[in-house]
């Protein structure tokens, strides 16, 4: 139980990078002893849902978070263009989406700064992307060109691409122009989130979305010592690509297993994505969207196609993670993770949901049935302008304030895990753990959202904590301070249980203090 670390530690005893001893055992042992001066101590947080390698790549184009305005954004993409000529292609994000009423961008807008080149721009929701004209033109996309299937090209009223696209199979009709990412690329990434994940307080992170060159990349950042943190890759696999990727991952794994030791890096999960987002209409509910009742979403697997996936996988000791936000593709998650635990031997699998934002009132307690771990991103928790804005158009306010049952789920006795879904949302645990404890922003005046749903901090924390590292099936080595674990720490200014204007005073790895800026 992590809870020894509620600020209650007396003391703890770190030999060899190990928790040696806790408590008032631990301050009669010989020994260099640090005053927390009325810190806090308490495990590494582990970041259960995240993207670091985006996170880096985006962090290399125009710096578009947090701005409040279309023209604050021109402004960025132009300052960026003008400082980076020989960039042949500008992609960055993530823009926030909701300060454009529906979320559809034009192209025009971003022609008036860039024009000469293609400029791509990730929204927030990382399932929406902004694009100019010359990004349309050397793709293709015109007035003839038919959405693909599982994406779509929003339009202007005459029929002609406005500029904004969703879901990857249509990002993929543009950015397959754009240069690839190479492994030299990616391990620059690899060094800008480990840096920034460490200066968090972040111990150990997931890469929920893995394909070629990352893993690569990962290998690479092993070896030369660029991975400063643990890291647990999962590889997307797509309807049409699983099976063809089974060779390349397993080979994968193999090498990966075979680093030479301390390995910071696993490589155990397969990601499944099921569904697209509420805020853009594409997640998929079982009953219609508002704001176009011809539709209830995207599915983007056939329960055959996704249980035959899921099914092999599995058979080959992979751990899933499946993508589902709507209420339809929870309830076909659960339905086919159902079906395989049905089929296939049983062992200790692990199964998780990611998001898990809208479910049906009789799939709640099917969590706890199928010991599906539910991972939630603690930061979406209130009634941020993307759930007020975007979503609660589209789906009715009944539904909106639905979403994120983690007290129902809880005390059904349902494993929540948390994860930052970085760089969709803040990789600052700090940022967070308040949020579903409140359910607003704690320095806000608003009132809190579903306070019924509220947790405690302990549970906040220990989802972040321990329960994160049951996820990555670590929790005999991390995720909690006690006897022979491995002396993954961080000390906070002042205790969380006293204050929520906490911050990260140092971070420890393996029983020895990380630089931190
Ligand atoms: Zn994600």
């Amino acid at each position: 139980m992590w809870s020894a670390g509620l600020g209650l530690f007396e003391g703890l005893a770190i030999e060899n990078g190990r928790v040696i001893s806790t408590g008032s055992q631990a301050l009669k042992l010989k020994g260099e002893v640090i005053d927390l001066n009325g810190g806090f101590l308490m495990p590494g947080f582990i970041d259960g849902h995240a993207h670091p390698i985006f996170a880096g790549r985006e962090a290399r184009g125009p710096r578009v978070n947090n701005l409040q305005s279309v023209a604050e954004i021109k402004s960025e993409v132009a300052r960026y263009a003008k400082e980076n000529p020989n960039e042949s292609w500008i992609i960055g994000g993530a823009y926030e989406a909701a300060i454009i009423s529906g979320g559809d961008f034009d192209a025009h807008w971003l022609d008036e700064v860039v024009s000469d080149r293609p400029v791509v721009l990730h929204a927030v929701d990382h399932h929406t992307i902004w694009v100019n004209s010359k990004a349309l033109e050397i793709a293709g996309i015109n007035s003839n060109s038919k959405d693909p299937d599982g994406g779509t090209i929003a339009r202007r009223a005459d029929g002609s691409p406005k500029g904004t696209l969703r879901e990857p199979i249509a990002f993929d009709l543009i950015l397959k122009h754009a240069p690839a990412d190479n492994v030299e690329s990616d391990l620059r990434a690899i060094k800008y989130a480990c840096d920034e994940l460490v200066s968090a307080g972040v111990t150990t992170a997931t890469e929920c979305w893995v394909e070629p060159p990352m893993a690569e990349a990962y290998i690479a950042a092993a070896k030369s010592g660029t991975l400063t943190i643990e890291m647990h890759l999962a590889f997307l696999v797509t309807p049409q690509n699983w099976q063809e990727q089974v060779a390349y991952i397993q080979e994968m794994r193999a090498e990966i297993s075979k680093l030479p030791k301390p390995n910071r890096l696993k490589a155990n999960t397969i990601k499944f994505l099921t569904d697209g987002a509420l805020s853009s209409g594409t997640a998929a509910i079982l009953d219609p969207y508002l704001d176009n009742p011809n539709s209830t979403g995207l599915l983007i697997w056939d329960d055959e196609n996704l249980l035959a996936a899921l099914s092999a996988y599995d058979l080959l000791k992979f751990q899933v993670h499946v993508h589902a936000i709507g209420d339809g593709a929870i309830k076909q998650s659960l339905n086919i993770i159902e079906a395989m635990t049905k089929t296939n031997p049983s062992w200790d699998r692990r199964p998780v949901i990611v998001h898990a934002q809208l479910i049906e009132p009789t799939d709640l307690s099917r969590f706890k049935q199928l010991d599906v771990i539910a991972n939630f991103q603690p930061l979406w928790t209130y009634l941020d302008p993307m759930n007020k804005e975007l979503i609660e158009p589209r789906i009715g306010s009944e539904r909106n304030n639905r979403q994120y049952q983690l007290r129902t789920l809880l005390d059904l006795e349902t494993k929540i895990s948390f994860g930052s879904d970085w760089p969709v949302t803040s990789h600052k645990p700090l940022d967070a753990i308040f949020i579903p404890v409140l359910r607003k922003v704690p320095e806000s005046k608003s009132q809190p959202w579903n306070v019924n749903e509220a947790i405690t901090l302990e549970e906040s924390l220990t989802a972040y904590t321990a329960n994160a590292a049951y996820q990555l099936f670590s929790e005999s080595e991390i995720g909690k301070l006690e006897s022979g674990m491995r002396a993954n720490f961080v000390i906070l200014n002042k205790s969380p249980f006293e204050s929520n204007e906490v911050k990260i005073k140092s971070v420890w790895i393996d029983g020895l203090e990380i630089k931190v800026n």
